[in-house]
Parts: C-alpha cells; structure tokens; sequence
C-alpha cells in the first residue's frame, strides 16, 4: 500500500503535524466554558483554527447560532465528522489539582470533555483536509460544529434541518475513562413541562375557593408512580418539580410546573409511553379542577449502530494502539484516585465492562466489541444523526479509571497531557475511519444497507415539533 495516500501512516503524520495547535485549542475552549446554545467564544476560537486550514465555513447552520459547518472539497463520498463543546454548570474547577477548587464559584466547567471532543474532531478533519489536498482526492470532509449536547440537543435541530441527509457516513468519539467503539444502543427520551393553572385564596379563610396547581403536580407524580408497574422495564420516566407555585403555605399555589422526561429504546415506544403520561396529567387536572398545559422540552432518538463501521474504527483503533501514557500521567492519575475517588465509584466508571479494569490507573489498550449489542441507559443526540446516516463513535480514554462524568474531577483533568494523548489518539482514530471508507466505498454501501435493514418500515419522526425551538425551550413562562 506504499503508493496508497490515505495510508495509516501518513494520517498519523497529519494528525501529530497538528496536535499541538489543537491540544492548545482544547485548553482555550476548557478555559472559556460555555453552557448549551450560548457557546459563542467556542465557536468563534475553533471558526478561526478552521478557516486558517482553508475550510469553507458555514454559520448558523440549522438555524442555531451556535452550529456551523467546516466543509473542504467537493463531491462524494462526503465524510461528516461531529464535535461538541458545551460545559456543564456549577463544575468550574482549576486544571490539575487533586481537590475541589473552583475558578469562579458557581460557574460552569467543561465536566463532560466537551472541550476535547471539539478539538479532537476538528483535528481530524483538518488532518484529513490536507491528505485529501495534497494528493487531489476527491471526496468532501466536513466538521460538524455540535452546539448543546448537554441541554436541548443540538444534533437534533441540525437533522431537522436536514443538516445531514447528504453525509455518507458520521464519526464521532467521545472523551472517557477506557478506548473502545461505542457499541451500544442508546435509550430515545423526550423531555416535556406540564403547566398546571388553578385559583389562589387564602388557604385557611376560605379554600373551597382555591384550586391548587401544586395539588395537580403532586398527582400526576402519584398516578406516573402507579404507570411504572405497567410499563416496559427497559423504559425509564423521571421528573423534577421545577416550580412548587410559591413559599406560602397560607396561600393555595395557582400555577406549578413539573418537567418529565420519558426514555424507551426506540423512539415510537417512547411517544407512547409520553401520550400515557399526558392522560395521567390531565387526569390530575381533573381531579384539581385545574388546566394543564404541556409544552416539548427537546428530545433525542437512540442510537442505531452501525456494525459494519464499528468494525473499520475498531481495526483502526487496534492498528493505531492506545494512548501511550508516561510516568507522570500515572502519577497523577493515581494520586486523583487514591484521595478523592472511591472504590464504589470506579467499578461506577467501567460497568458494565470487565471489573478487573478497575486495577488500571490509566487504560492504555483497546477492548474489543462485545459479542452481543448492549443498551446504554443514557441518551445523546447523536442518535438522531445515526437515523440518517451510518454513524459509529468511540470512546478513548482521557481520564484516570474511576473518574465520573460531569463531576470536578472530570474538569481537572481536562487539559493535563493524559487528556490531550487520548485526544490525539482520538483524531487518528477517526481520521483513519474516515480514510478507510474514502479508500474503499464498498464501506459505505454496506454500512448504508445496514442502516436501511436496521430502520426497515420504522420512519424517523424528529423528537422536537417542528415549529419548536430552542428559544421556546429555554423561555420560562410567566
Ligand atoms: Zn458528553
């Protein structure tokens, strides 16, 4: 394959040629953490690295003012490759230390590696953007700019826009404690507000007047408990009281809000299990002789994985090797671990894998794919875009094993070189992928057959209506 281009050694070289601008790029983005939709200094840092590449960029992509596209190229196949770079609130916390020290408190902090994943995929792209133009190869690289991972799911406005419908195939990775392909499905939820209205009075002097929200908010809570029995176990609802309708016990509460959310493996077993939980509140309504109002609060599909890419990433992962990591990495990761993690919490980081992962400090191998797919309990909206497009994803290791997602310790570790060696690995991962299916389209073709048996008369329905954006979302009512 020596007069092959898209070799893994020379991605390797266009990668590390380009490491130190993008671990640096990591670290500004770590610095400036900013929550969903309001990622605009993130943007605008990762705009710049980009357009210095020779990118053609695209703002405001599906309407949000926080996606954009980098695109270089021009024809088929084209290779979509997603970054994030929200944080998390209230996990500000200073870089490489091993106790709970806030920048600012209160603030937020990249508690989830968002400023990583960014990073990672944008040098993947970049890398590849100069393989491509070097030896006039056709093809399109495209660096999805993902805002708002964490709140409102940002992927899915972007596939409702259509963002996606000409990619052939989407990467992703994600930052974590071990190196392997995502291999899992994912749980689709659907987040919704019940507004509940009634009449204030004086709760003692007279109320048979009142009629209380709050009544109707602690109902529907009781009649989804009693729902829980007769639902799929697999399925998940929970709920948080956002608003009790005031202090004042002397005073009956006339307006309460609870938000629900409501998971299930696929998407259309969760909209029946939604269209249940609105009769148990308009049941509650009923019985409080209040009015409900009921408003989408974001949403994503699961993820559809896509064995024929999982394959292809775990051989490029293989053939590349883990992140090698020094002396000093172990040292403070085991430090980390020894003062502030607990054993419970590290058998936590790597279930439901092997438990005797839980020896090593630092993962420094690749695991393989499970014999059988699996369901993570958890959502991202990245599942949306595998609805679209055949997707796959990894995990590499960036963090000492044991460390929690969205926690301080997460933070702390976000820009020590332990991080950045998992990033990098991450760049050659995907930019390997994605040479893999350039070099050989057969790829493609059977990844696309995959998808479509996989969705067979299933039809993907975007989560979030379409006249709802993420401006009503986050607008809280009066
Ligand atoms: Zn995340």
């Amino acid at each position: 394959m020596q007069n092959d281009p898209l070799n893994l050694d020379e991605i390797v070289r266009q990668v590390r040629a380009r490491s130190p601008g993008y671990c640096a790029l990591s670290d500004r983005i770590w610095a400036i953490p900013e929550l969903a939709f309001e990622e605009y200094r993130s943007v605008a840092e990762q705009i710049e690295m980009l357009e210095r590449e020779g990118f053609r960029i695209t703002r405001n992509v599906g309407g949000l003012p926080t996606a954009f596209l980098a695109e270089y190229g021009s024809g088929g196949p084209i290779i979509g490759i997603l970054g994030e770079y929200d944080a998390l609130p209230t996990l500000s916390q200073v870089s490489g230390v091993l106790e709970q020290t806030p920048v600012e408190k209160g603030a937020a902090g990249h508690g989830c590696g968002h400023n990583l994943l960014g990073a990672g995929s944008a040098l993947a792209a970049a890398a590849l953007k100069e393989v491509l133009a070097t030896h006039h190869i056709s093809g399109t690289i495209r660096y999805y700019g993902c805002p708002a991972e964490e709140a409102g799911g940002g992927k899915t406005y972007m596939t409702r826009a259509g963002v996606f419908d000409d990619v052939d195939v989407a990467l992703c990775w994600h930052p974590h404690v071990v190196s392997e392909v995502y291999s899992t499905s994912t749980l689709a939820a659907i987040g919704i507000y019940f507004r509940f209205r009634g009449r204030a009075t004086h709760a003692a002097t007279s109320p048979h007047v009142g009629r209380s929200a709050l009544d109707a908010v602690e109902l529907m809570n009781v009649g989804v408990n009693y729902m829980r029995e007769h639902m799929p176990s697999d399925a998940r609802v929970h709920y948080a009281v956002t608003n009790t309708g005031g202090d004042a016990p002397n005073v009956v509460q006339a307006y309460a809000e609870s938000i629900y959310s409501v998971r299930s493996p696929n998407l259309a077993d969760a909209r029946r299990l939604l269209e249940r939980v609105k009769k148990i509140a308009q049941g509650a309504a009923l019985m409080t002789e209040t009015s409900v109002e009921m408003q989408i609060a974001g949403g994503s599909a699961n993820v559809l994985p896509n064995r024929t890419l999982q394959e292809v990433m775990l051989e490029n992962m293989q053939r590349l090797g883990a992140p090698a990591f020094d002396d000093a990495d172990y040292d403070f990761a085991g430090k980390l671990r020894d003062l502030t993690i607990s054993d419970e919490d590290t058998l936590a980081s790597i279930a439901p894998r092997d438990p005797s992962l839980k020896s090593m400090i630092l993962h420094n191998a690749v695991l393989p794919l499970p014999a059988r797919e699996e369901i993570e309990m958890g959502t991202t909206d990245v599942g949306d875009v595998s609805w679209i497009v055949p997707t796959a994803q990894c995990y590499v290791a960036c963090y000492a094993v044991g460390t929690a997602f969205h926690t301080w310790q997460m933070v702390t570790q976000g820009k020590m070189p332990a991080a950045h060696k998992g990033m990098v690995f991450a760049a050659q991962t995907l930019a390997a992928t994605a040479a893999e299916c350039l070099r050989n389209p057969a790829i493609i073709d059977r990844a696309k057959a995959e998808l479509k048996e996989r969705i067979g008369n299933q039809t993907y329905v975007c989560p979030i209506p379409p006249d709802v954006g993420p401006e009503d979302l986050r607008k809280k009512p009066a």
